[in-house]
């Protein structure tokens, strides 16, 4: 997992102590690049030794402003210094690369698409992107760069999961503790369809489990990807029955039968909820190309019956003849969750407002300045001509 800027750093730190917390074991290993010392100082896990300060020549380890043009610049010039960090990697034991930006600001903007070329030209391993859209109160700027950045970025990546802070911000908090929120939601959604291609020791593997390579083919074919998530606080039990049946005494198999039954209705109901609520990139499901299912939780809450009915339900909402689905047991937990993939979306109002709102920042942004181009001019020199300039 590489962090490209401010955002990309910070996410990736989150995904490491999301790793730490549950066990998940998802990130082999963590990278952190960018232009300003300070965004690198400020991360808490990823290694020294894997947090990268490049463009030291040209900016002085003071980032590029928002300036991605110099952001991409920078990484090309300096690609060798990334490579440097992924060297210290066992590349042939990762699944696949991930890098995450912010597409709105400078470094991650223009850095992350140089990356992902770069890597797809090196490895064989598939290079994926998690591009981060900015919110729409951000201004002109930041919606020109992301429109762009975008563009470029789906283009160099086997595969882009698109998460969109303007879908997600909250009105009345700050800034930073408004992040810190979001990037918990984006581990969380990320975390568990990553985790659940990870075989952990000592879990159990059911027949159903989702494997990574059922992740990577949902991903093939590229495109834009979003992410779906609902989930339900269940109650701790063994595999053996419910809580009920130990107080009743009543008879087993019928008991047995009302569970598998609930736990069916949990499951579907779950699988509608995350893909009719808040999707990582709001989007049209109708028209998906490719979907995966996961149901995380303790596996006594998660049954083959449940996932096939969600898997055909998915199906239909989504047209797609490509839906898988799994488990993901997490035996510990007192959730039921299910993740959903949607990969290869193109129903996507809010990418083209983005790019209508890009272009007209772009024609403002070259309007202004031929004007004040004009009127500097107009100061500079006298009315009539009569001053000449010493040379
Ligand atoms: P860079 O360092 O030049 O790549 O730029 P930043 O990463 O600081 O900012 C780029 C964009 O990312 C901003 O316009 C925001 O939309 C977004 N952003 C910045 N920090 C965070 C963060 O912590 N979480 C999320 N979700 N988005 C962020």
């Amino acid at each position: 997992m590489i962090g490209f800027g401010q955002a990309g750093g910070k996410i990736v730190d989150k995904f490491l102590e999301y790793d730490r917390r549950t066990g998940s074991e998802i990130v082999r290993a963590a990278v952190a690049v960018n232009t300003a010392k300070a965004d690198l100082m400020g991360l808490e896990q990823i290694p020294q030794e894997q947090r990268v300060l490049i463009g030291q020549s040209r900016v002085k380890g003071h980032g590029v402003g928002a300036d991605n043009e110099l952001g991409a610049e920078v990484a090309e010039e300096d690609i060798g210094e990334v490579q440097g960090a992924i060297d210290g990697i066992p590349v042939h034991e990762v699944d696949a690369f991930l890098i995450v930006a912010g597409l709105g600001g400078g470094t991650g903007s223009g850095g992350a698409p140089v990356l992902a070329k770069y890597l797809k030209r090196i490895y064989t391993e598939p290079v994926y992107g998690l591009g981060i859209l900015p919110g729409s109160d951000e201004g002109g700027i930041y919606t020109l760069n992301a429109a762009r950045s975008f563009q470029t970025l789906v283009n160099e990546v086997d595969n882009l999961l698109v998460f969109d802070n303007d879908a997600w911000r909250q009105t009345g908090e700050s800034v930073q503790s408004g992040y810190d929120e979001i990037n918990e939601e984006i581990v969380k959604r990320f975390g568990i369809l990553f985790g659940a291609g990870e075989v952990r020791q000592g879990q159990e593997v059911a027949e159903s489990v989702v494997d990574s390579s059922e992740i990577i083919n949902t991903l093939s074919g590229g495109g834009v990807s979003t992410v779906g998530y609902a989930r339900e606080t269940v109650e701790r039990k063994g595999k053996s029955g419910g809580l009920l049946s130990k107080l009743t005494g009543s008879d087993e198999s019928i008991e047995d039968q009302l569970d598998s039954a609930n736990t069916t209705n949990r499951i579907t109901s779950l699988v509608r909820k995350a893909a009719l609520g808040r999707l990582t990139l709001p989007c049209e499901i109708d028209g998906t190309e490719r979907a995966l299912l996961v149901m995380a939780g303790p596996s006594a809450y998660l049954n083959r019956k449940g996932i096939e009915r969600g898997r055909k339900w998915l199906e239909e909402q989504t047209g797609s003849m490509e839906v898988r689905g799994g488990d993901y047991p997490i035996n510990n937990s007192d959730f039921v969750a299910s993740a959903i993939l949607l990969s290869g979306v193109t129903n996507v109002p809010r990418i083209k407002e983005l790019q209508q709102v890009a272009i007209e920042a772009q024609d403002n942004i070259n309007e202004i300045r031929e004007e004040s181009e004009a009127n500097l001019q107009n100061l500079v020199e006298d009315d009539e001509d009569e001053l000449e300039s010493l040379f």
